[in-house]
Formats: structure tokens, C-alpha cells, sequence
């Protein structure tokens, strides 16, 4: 079983109806029209943009973030401690914007399948052909992948509509992407985490660009937990959310790998993946 987009609305709607504390809005539409939906929470001065599930087969990242969202607004409510951090005082500190599922047409594909009923996605055949859809899938539904797609030194590794690591015709071609950076620029965010799968690994830098503290926190997120620092290579390297923040703004930003395994990683992988990415997430907010 997987995290889908109709699983992340009904989250949604159940955190809403039990948390006052809680607001939605929409950073966007993907290219099929779905709602891009951001999800807000604290009242402090500090931005911290959380995101998941840029690519289709790592929904797993967005079960993560609904979880680790409703499990800091519980802890708000009890005022009890969490992973040994007082998450009232820390969002007093932060305002936390999430956004669960980037890519939520993605997502749709690689859970579903592709539907013949649908004219984009028998453009989408024709233009990269039939694959085993569920297995392979990250991109949009234009066949761009959108952590390929944002203007940093943007290259094109695949010239046409494909799977995976199709950047698009052109930087910031798509609405997922444009929706991300609109986003940023408008909340002007302090740091922020990009959630993927897998690996286990956090890297911190663009381009040999750093923000002051970059390496410093990855190294405690790092020991929280347990997770490996690392520097991007190859086609990992550029076009990519984390690279483009740290490019635009200068300040700390983080792609982190989660879990372990073959992607898509199922739903009942959640508990193992929690811990570890719930304490370097409260790790970086206190260190804010
Ligand atoms: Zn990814």
C-alpha cells in the first residue's frame, strides 16, 4: 500500500477538523489540475519550508511529513515533550510550511498507473512509450522531472519527455516548479528541508555554495539521526529545489534521502523512516 493523493486530502481534511492551530492554502495546480496544498502551523518569526514527493515513486515522504505535522500539533496540545524538544516553544519560535506532495500528479501515476480514458496520459505513451509505470515513474505528468526542472545551472541530461531526469524545455517549464518557487519568494523562507527517498543522506551544498551554517547542521542532523552528510555527484547535482534555494537565497537548504530500500517504498516502512526523520527535523528547527 501507498500514500496517494486522495489519502493526503483526507489527512488533510481530518488535521483541519481537529486543529485550530492549523491553516491550508494552495502554493499551485499540478499540470493535471490538482491542488498543490501548503499547510501552515506557529506563530514565530523564523520560516522553516518543509516539502515532499517531488518525484512519483517517494510518496513515502509525504506520509512522513503529515505524521511528523499532526504529531507536533498533539505534543502542542498536551505540552508534552517530543523527542525531548517542546514543540510549543519551538513554534513559537518557527512558522512551518509544508508541503506534503509536490508532485502529486506523479505520485497519482506511479501508485495508479497510467488511465487510457485520460488525453494526457495517452500523450503521455505515445511520448515515452509503454514501461512498467509503477515501477519507474518520478516525474510529472508532462514527463518532466521536477527536481530536474528549476534554474539551477539547468541542463538537459534527457532531451525528451521521460520518466525520470527529464529537466523539461526549459528551467521553471512547469507548474509544480513554478509553484515551489513563487512560494519561496513570496515567504522568503530561513532555511528548508526537500524531502526524497532513499539513501539515508543529507546533503547541504550547490555548486560549492554554502550558506554560513549549512555543513554545521547537517552534521547535527546528521548525529540525530544517523543519517550520512553528503555531497552531491552527476546529474544529482543541479536543477534541483535544495540548489536553486541555496543559489536564490544564500541561506541553509537540505535535500534529505529517507529510509532505505528499493523506491517506491511502501506505507508500512513509515514507523522505521519516523524517528530518524522527525528527530533531525526537530533537531534543525531548534537549532534555528
Ligand atoms: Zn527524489
Amino acid at each position: 500500500m501507498y500514500y496517494d493523493y486522495s489519502r493526503l486530502c483526507a489527512d488533510i481534511t481530518a488535521a483541519e477538523e481537529k486543529k485550530h492551530s492549523l491553516s491550508r492554502f494552495s502554493a499551485g495546480r499540478s499540470v493535471m489540475g490538482r491542488e498543490i496544498f501548503c499547510l501552515k502551523t506557529g506563530g514565530g518569526k523564523k520560516k522553516l519550508f518543509l516539502s515532499g514527493a517531488y518525484h512519483g515513486l517517494e510518496s513515502l515522504t509525504s506520509a512522513f511529513l503529515m505524521k511528523f505535522l499532526e504529531e507536533l500539533l498533539n505534543h502542542c496540545q498536551t505540552d508534552k515533550e517530543y523527542y525531548g524538544h517542546n514543540v510549543n516553544r519551538l513554534l513559537e519560535k518557527i512558522t512551518l510550511y509544508i508541503v506534503p506532495m509536490v508532485n502529486p500528479d506523479g505520485v497519482d501515476i506511479a501508485i495508479n498507473g497510467i488511465d487510457p480514458a485520460c488525453d494526457l496520459h495517452r500523450e503521455l505513451i505515445r511520448d515515452v512509450g509503454m514501461c512498467g509505470f509503477c515501477e519507474v515513474w518520478q516525474a510529472n505528468a508532462r514527463g518532466v522531472d521536477i527536481n530536474h526542472n528549476f534554474n539551477a545551472r539547468w541542463k538537459r541530461i534527457r532531451e525528451h519527455p521521460s520518466p525520470s531526469k527529464h529537466g523539461g524545455p526549459y528551467p521553471e517549464s512547469e507548474p509544480e516548479t513554478q509553484a515551489i518557487i513563487n512560494l519561496c519568494r513570496r515567504e522568503n523562507f530561513d532555511s528548508m528541508i526537500a524531502f526524497h527517498s532513499q539513501g539515508g543522506e543529507i546533503y547541504y551544498d550547490f555548486n560549492r555554495q554554502t550558506a554560513p551554517r549549512s555543513l554545521e547542521l547537517a552534521r547535527k542532523m546528521a548525529k540525530a539521526s544517523g543519517y550520512k552528510v553528503r555531497r552531491p555527484t552527476g546529474t544529482a547535482s543541479f536543477g534541483g529545489c535544495k540548489d536553486w534555494f541555496i543559489q536564490e537565497f544564500g541561506k541553509e537548504g537540505f535535500t534529505v534521502e529517507i529510509g532505505h530500500g528499493t523506491n517506491p517504498l511502501p506505507l508500512k516502512m513509515l514507523d522505521e523512516v519516523y524517528d530518524e526523520n522527525a528527530r533531525l527535523t526537530l533537531c534543525l528547527m531548534e537549532e534555528m
